[in-house]
């Protein structure tokens, strides 16, 4: 892209940072150029023009001058608000965590395949309450590839084969079928079921995704194997992340809704 343009843009506010005494820097995932820094003047004063339509949790079409370095956002045309993620402590902590990851996955000013798209359908899903933990699992699933942790889930590392109950290896990057678990003493030991989901939600598209359910029982081994492969293979501990763990001990989930 050309050093500046004026240019419509689709974004999701990823983050706000105060700057400077007055003014805030705030990070878009913007469906058309990645993701850019944004340096809003005088975001901080009383009276901004723009507050409102600038809020955590806010996605919309935006005008602005879009550099490699700070862009600015000259207007705003339309935002939608996620209402529920603003107002309730654990939806918020679980879009902050998949906007926190996809942040990291990628370098600014560079294309991200379609997770403009799948991001949209996150947030969406985690407002609604749709099994928040569930949907930041099939988000970091499918970020391991751009973490340079491109698993094979398709079939065993070893031999290919497909028709035998499987686990999971990091050392092998991927399945390991049950004739070669002794190759690796420390595979993860993950339910069927647990694996059944892995390879599932690597190929899962949240935009058709209207209700999931997946077992406690599940839910917690694949949040643990996925604890192992983010600390091990990928080398990540988000402070966002860090916080989901400490709410287990004291937050009581609402009860999903009905999906009527
Ligand atoms: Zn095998």
């Amino acid at each position: 892209m050309p050093q500046r343009t004026i240019s419509n843009f689709n974004g999701i506010l990823l983050f706000r940072r105060d700057y400077r005494e007055r003014d805030m820097l705030i990070k878009f995932l913007t469906a058309e150029y990645g993701k850019k820094m944004f340096f809003i003047r005088g975001a901080r004063r009383r009276g901004f023009k723009m507050a409102a339509e600038l809020l955590p949790f806010t996605m919309g079409e935006y005008v602005g001058d879009l550099r490699d370095g700070l862009s600015y956002i000259n207007s705003v045309k339309t935002v939608q608000y996620f209402e529920n993620i603003s107002q309730d402590i654990a939806l918020n902590a679980y879009a902050t965590y998949v906007m926190n990851l996809i942040d990291v996955a990628y370098p600014d000013n560079q294309p991200v395949g379609r997770w403009y798209q799948q991001l949209t359908s996150a947030l969406q899903l985690i407002d609604q309450n749709v099994a928040p933990a569930i949907v930041a699992n099939v988000v970091e699933i499918q970020l391991l590839a751009a973490f340079g942790v491109a698993p094979e889930l398709r079939a065993c590392t070893v031999c290919g084969r497909t028709d035998l109950p499987f686990d999971y290896s990091e050392s092998y990057g991927g399945l390991l079928c049950q004739q070669h678990w002794h190759l690796d003493p420390h595979r993860l030991h993950a339910s069927q079921a647990a694996i059944y989901y892995l390879r599932r939600f690597s190929v899962l598209d949240l935009a058709k995704v209207h209700s999931i359910s997946v077992k406690p029982t599940t839910a917690q081994q694949l949040r643990r194997i996925l604890d192992e492969i983010y600390n091990n293979s990928v080398g990540l501990r988000l402070k966002s992340k860090r916080f989901i763990d400490q709410m287990g001990s004291w937050y009581q989930p609402l009860p999903p809704r009905n999906q009527d």
